[in-house]
């Protein structure tokens, strides 16, 4: 972090605010110029609080030279982190898709879906049993009932399951699900990432709705900085003026975020676009843009599914869309060389 001083600034505050700094355990730098001080700090500035610095009266501006993530930082940790599902392998050349319904609703949907995926070629299992809704008079998800018939459709299947945690008070109904997604709209809710941190359990971190990407990775960073390394990233689409679609899918993202962490980082299509039709074109984009996997919404009966039927697969439609994902593998982008 470098802080660029005014000219002639108060030898008083200067001392204070060097004397703060060096509490904080950073090594000091000062280049005097003819016109401008400059500050340069050395170590570990992550707890440094820039807007605190730059509010000084003696100080002009202050520019951070090192991201503030530090665990998520593909400069410190230059390999791909490889998740590891019970033996399915997300990231560093593995590429997964996990499949299935906005929500559980009953016993014999979410088997069905389950073997049907799986035979489309699925390697992970989704399905909401707690659901985050706009409104709270529709379907709310079936709750620790939805988690239990998820665990039977594991049972059918063999496939691991991820499912969303809303509250950290459902976190007991959670322990034998394998992945635990934080939706769009939990990803700054610090104190239940404090808490996944925690655990030994991998976490599907989606975006949030109006999220930079610094603010995404500092979201992973709550989660890592608890101990907990296998967090896997999902683009699913950012609000922007167009209502076209349900979102807007930044694929940008991909390969920015791959420059700038080592975690692997999936693209939800079905939440992005929200129109079924779309799910196909916009999984062939991310896969060709370097995304580690995609998640896609399939039920087995789209019309009357309970929640995001609109943009839901049938089996067949995402057999289709699983194919042609995998035809096109060998040609994705793998960074720049
Ligand atoms: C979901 O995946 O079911 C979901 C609610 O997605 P998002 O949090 O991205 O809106
Ligand atoms: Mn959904």
């Amino acid at each position: 972090m470098v802080i660029i001083l005014k000219n002639n600034p108060d030898q008083k505050q200067l001392d204070n605010l060097l004397s703060w700094l060096k509490s904080m355990n950073l090594g000091i730098h000062m280049s005097e110029g003819a016109n401008t001080t400059l500050i340069g700090l050395i170590g570990d500035t992550s707890g440094v609080d820039m807007e605190l610095i730059n509010a000084l009266d003696i100080v002009e501006t202050v520019k951070r030279i090192q991201e503030p993530y530090k665990n998520a930082n593909k400069k410190f940790h230059p390999d791909s982190t490889v998740v590891d599902i019970s033996g399915v392998k997300i990231g560093g050349g593995n590429f997964q898709i996990i499949a299935g319904p906005c929500s559980v609703e009953s016993k014999d949907q979410i088997c069905q879906v389950a073997m049907d995926v799986k035979a489309a070629g699925a390697a992970l299992y989704r399905g909401g049993a707690f659901k985050p809704r706009t409104s709270p008079y529709a379907f709310q998800g079936m709750r620790e009932e939805g988690i239990k018939l998820l665990l039977e459709a594991k049972k059918v299947s063999g496939l691991p399951i991820v499912t969303e945690v809303m509250d950290i008070s459902h976190l007991p109904s959670f322990e034998q699900v394998d992945v635990i997604q934080v939706g769009a709209r939990n990803m700054q809710n610090f104190e239940l990432l404090k808490e996944l941190g925690t655990l030994k359990k991998p976490i599907l971190l989606k975006r949030g709705l109006s999220s930079t990407l610094q603010e995404f990775l500092m979201s992973a960073e709550y989660i890592m900085a608890g101990g907990n390394e296998d967090v896997i990233l999902c683009e699913r689409g950012i609000r922007t003026f167009e209502t076209a679609t349900r979102n807007t899918l930044d694929l940008a993202s991909i390969p920015l975020l791959k420059s700038m962490t080592h975690l692997p980082i999936i693209v939800d299509p079905s939440h992005a676009t929200g129109i079924a039709k779309l799910v196909k074109p916009m999984a062939l984009a991310a896969a060709a843009c370097g995304a580690d996997g995609l998640m896609i919404e399939v039920h087995n009966d789209p019309t009357h599914a309970l929640c995001d039927g609109a943009q839901s697969l049938t089996p067949e439609a995402f057999k289709d869309v699983a194919e042609a994902v995998r035809a096109i593998l060998p040609y994705s982008f793998k960074g720049d060389r």
